[in-house]
C-alpha cells in the first residue's frame, strides 16, 4: 500500500518547488509532501555534522508520524544557496547520499537534479 506522504529536502528556491512536489506524487503516488527547506541543501547535507543537526529530526517526524516511506534530495540550476557548477552539485547529492545510507532509515532515496527549464531529473535512487 502507498503511503499519503512522501519528504522532500528542497532549496527554499521558489521556482524549485511545484515541479519536485509533482515529479514526487507522480513517482511515489503520495497525496501530500513534506517539504524540508535550506538554501542550497546538497551542500548542507554533504557535511555530516550539520546535516545531522538541521534535518535528521525532521526526517524522522516525516516517516514516524506521517508514515513517509520515501525521500528526495534536491540540487539544482542557478542555486544561490550553492553557487557550484551542476558537476559540483552532482558530487554534492552523492556524497549526501551516502551519509544518508549510514542512517538506517528505512526510506527510499531520490537524488534529483532540477534544470533551468524546471525538469526534473533522477540521478540515483538509494535504500537507507
Ligand atoms: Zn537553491
Amino acid at each position: 500500500m502507498k503511503s499519503k506522504f512522501a519528504t522532500v529536502i528542497n532549496c527554499m528556491d521558489g521556482r524549485v518547488q511545484d515541479p519536485v512536489n509533482e515529479w514526487m506524487k507522480a513517482r511515489t503516488g503520495a497525496t501530500f509532501i513534506d517539504v524540508i527547506t535550506e538554501a542550497g541543501p546538497d551542500r548542507i547535507m554533504a557535511s555530516t555534522a550539520t546535516a545531522s543537526r538541521l534535518i535528521l529530526k525532521r526526517i524522522l517526524v516525516s516517516r514516524d508520524s506521517h508514515g513517509s516511506k520515501e525521500i528526495a534530495l534536491v540540487a539544482h540550476h542557478d542555486c544561490a544557496g550553492n553557487p557550484v557548477s551542476k558537476a559540483k552539485h552532482l558530487e554534492h547529492l552523492v556524497q549526501s547520499g551516502k551519509i544518508m545510507a549510514t542512517w538506517s532509515l528505512g526510506m527510499t532515496i531520490h537524488m534529483l537534479w532540477v534544470d533551468k527549464n524546471g525538469g526534473v531529473e533522477l540521478i540515483s535512487s538509494i535504500d537507507s
